[in-house]
């Protein structure tokens, strides 16, 4: 077993959203089993690709206890509680796609991505880490920026330039 470094970005535009935030964070301690280490600011931004309510948005930095080695099955099994956990707040919305295969968005009331997973680089039919497009994301980066480790920034450079 080992501690695994996982940053996550939290988005709502949806019912109280400070409250929204605040609870998955709850949600995530119990489903990871400790505490989130840092929780960066909520900023408020506007949606990107799509019309509707302001989002707040915040990145939250965990320190899980995973089994050593199979890192793609921990990144999923990581991705399974924030998915369930978006579920058991109410979002019901599946990835839905354009005639060119271009992502339809829509408001949520709760978006948990992975951003980060250690220093790993993750591309499986489910899971791409580092999140993608991120750099070219403000209401990811900024917080982001605000609570990064100096690990992070040493293994990936290029996002902290
Ligand atoms: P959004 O792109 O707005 O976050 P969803 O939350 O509906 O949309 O996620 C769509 C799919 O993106 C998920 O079902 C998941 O399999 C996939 N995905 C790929 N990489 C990641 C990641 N790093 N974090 C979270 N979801 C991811
Ligand atoms: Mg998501």
């Amino acid at each position: 077993m080992g501690f695994v470094t996982i940053y996550f970005s939290l988005g709502s535009n949806l019912g109280i959203r400070e409250k929204n935030i605040v609870t998955a964070i709850s949600l995530m301690d119990k489903a990871f089993g400790c505490r989130c280490v840092t929780l960066s600011k909520f900023i408020e931004t506007k949606p990107m690709g799509f019309t509707g309510g302001k989002f707040l948005n915040a990145v939250a930095l965990y320190k899980v206890l995973m089994q050593e080695g199979a890192v793609e099955k921990g990144a999923l099994d990581v991705l399974d509680k924030v998915k369930a956990i978006e579920r058991s707040m109410g979002r019901t919305d599946e990835p839905e796609y354009d005639a060119d295969s271009k992502r339809i968005y829509h408001s949520r009331i709760i978006d948990i991505d992975i951003l980060f997973y250690g220093n790993e680089r993750i591309d499986n039919e489910r899971l791409t880490i580092p999140h993608k497009d991120i750099e070219n994301r403000p209401f990811v980066m900024v917080p982001l920026k605000e609570i990064a480790e100096p690990s992070l920034m040493e293994a990936f450079p290029e996002y902290f330039e």
